[in-house]
């Protein structure tokens, strides 16, 4: 079966434009690490520049409406957008991407009013805010709707106090303009999943405070977001009063991998299969010894099979809004249960050599050694056993989609 995708003259074309403007705009050099943490901050304000460059093309968000900012491209051209993206990451050469993550979008394009989108989205799909998603609190991880946050109403703004953790992207917190994306209870006495409201703060707010959070793994670093007495305007309340918990269930679809992606995140399995190909080991290349062609094959296989799922989804949401059904968390279950997986098989195949960062010894400059100490992350996004138990209810089995878990004694 031919899974690949077939391109007209008119989107090769395209791909020719595309090509020629990266080729333009991106770094000459190797840049590109697979730690972003280690990006100096002046490559991480260039690589955000160049996204910018993107965006006012309509190609950070190439696939969704142009009155919105985005480039009203068909899906095709989408994925050529990516593919050309991805040859130059190949090179470590690029430190932007061209697609924006549906998590910042998809709670104001599901429930936003049409004011808050005219407003809020191109900022977004031109690459000049980040948003960042605050949902985790100390003691409310798994289990969201038991967040402590609150969001009280005076006049024409809400004061908002409560704390969040491991929440934010970005590797330094001073180069991007940030709102954050925050639930908080907005009356105390309805039950769970009604008493919650969905706001979009301005991130330079008076009464928030950071705290990094340093992490053996994580992609980017991490923060811990403290509200006291922060006056959000009401303005910023997304969706109705009390009814933030259908605008979380929108974002947590794309991060449940419900947006999918154009093209696969997991490339780093083609390079370590051309590396083995390439690399001599006892004078022979590695990808001889009839074991490993055992363990690569399987890990190949799984690439596509994500590969193939991710590309499903995309196009299900249109590149724009995710849909919430078992299709989502099918990709990101496989995702995590895999990551452990292709760890293994680093591990048989390469041995103490993935736990090296050295510059000498490294291999694929440090991506493997990224790749396995990021193996066991598998909380992000809701780890396997929720995802599980999420797929369940989406195909109807188990407790059913639509009841909500009993109130906390
Ligand atoms: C690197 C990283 C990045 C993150 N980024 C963000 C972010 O940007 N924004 C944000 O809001 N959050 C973020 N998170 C937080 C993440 O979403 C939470 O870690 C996750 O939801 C799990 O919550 P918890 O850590 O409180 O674990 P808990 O909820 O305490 O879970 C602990 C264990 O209990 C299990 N468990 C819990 N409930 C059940 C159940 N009902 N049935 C079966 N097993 C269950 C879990 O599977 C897990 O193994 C990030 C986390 C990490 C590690």
């Amino acid at each position: 079966m031919d899974f690949e995708f077939h391109y007209t003259k008119e989107q090769e074309r395209f791909r020719e434009e595309v090509r020629a403007f990266i080729e333009e705009n991106a770094f000459k050099e190797p840049v590109v690490t697979a730690d972003p943490l280690k990006l100096t901050p002046e490559l991480y304000k260039e690589g955000r520049e160049l996204e910018r460059k993107l965006g006012a093309k309509g190609w950070y968000a190439p696939g969704y409406p142009k009155e919105y900012g985005g480039g009203g491209l068909e899906i095709e051209q989408c994925v050529i957008l990516a593919e050309e993206i991805a040859r130059i990451e190949e090179e470590r050469r690029w430190a932007g991407r061209s697609e924006v993550y549906s998590i910042q979008t998809s709670g104001i394009m599901m429930h936003g009013t049409e004011e808050q989108k005219q407003r809020f989205l191109p900022p977004i799909l031109r690459g000049d805010w980040a948003g960042w998603q605050c949902f985790t609190e100390p003691d409310a991880g798994t289990d969201e709707a038991s967040m402590k946050s609150t969001a009280d109403r005076d006049g024409d703004v809400y004061i908002i106090n409560g704390t969040k953790v491991f929440v934010g992207l970005t590797p330094v917190l001073i180069y991007d303009e940030i709102y954050l994306y925050w639930p908080a209870v907005t009356d105390r006495k309805a039950p769970r999943h009604q008493n919650i409201s969905a706001f979009f703060i301005p991130g330079d707010l008076p009464g928030i405070n950071y705290l990094p959070q340093n992490l053996i793994a994580a992609p980017g670093r991490k923060w811990q977001v403290i509200c006291e007495n922060v006056r959000c305007p009401a303005d910023r309340l997304i969706g109705e009063e009390n009814k933030g918990w259908l605008v979380t269930q929108a974002t947590l679809a794309a991060e449940h991998g419900g947006g999918g992606s154009a093209i696969p995140r997991n490339r780093m399995v083609l390079r370590f299969i051309e590396y083995c190909q390439k690399t001599l080991r006892n004078g022979q290349p590695i990808s001889r010894d009839p074991m490993i062609q055992d363990i690569l094959v399987k890990i190949y296989i799984e690439y596509n099979v994500g590969r193939l799922w991710g590309l499903r989804n995309y196009a299900m949401s249109q590149g724009q809004i995710p849909r919430v059904r078992y299709t989502g968390t099918q990709t990101a279950l496989h995702g995590k249960l895999n990551a452990s997986q292709l760890e293994g098989a680093l591990v048989d195949i390469l041995g103490p050599y993935c736990l090296i960062d050295d510059p000498e010894l490294r291999v694929l400059a440090g991506e493997i050694e990224n790749r396995v100490r990021m193996s066991e992350l598998s909380h992000v996004g809701g780890t396997p056993e929720v995802q599980k138990i999420m797929m369940s209810r989406a195909l109807g089995l188990g407790r059913g989609g639509t009841r909500a878990a009993p109130p906390k004694r």
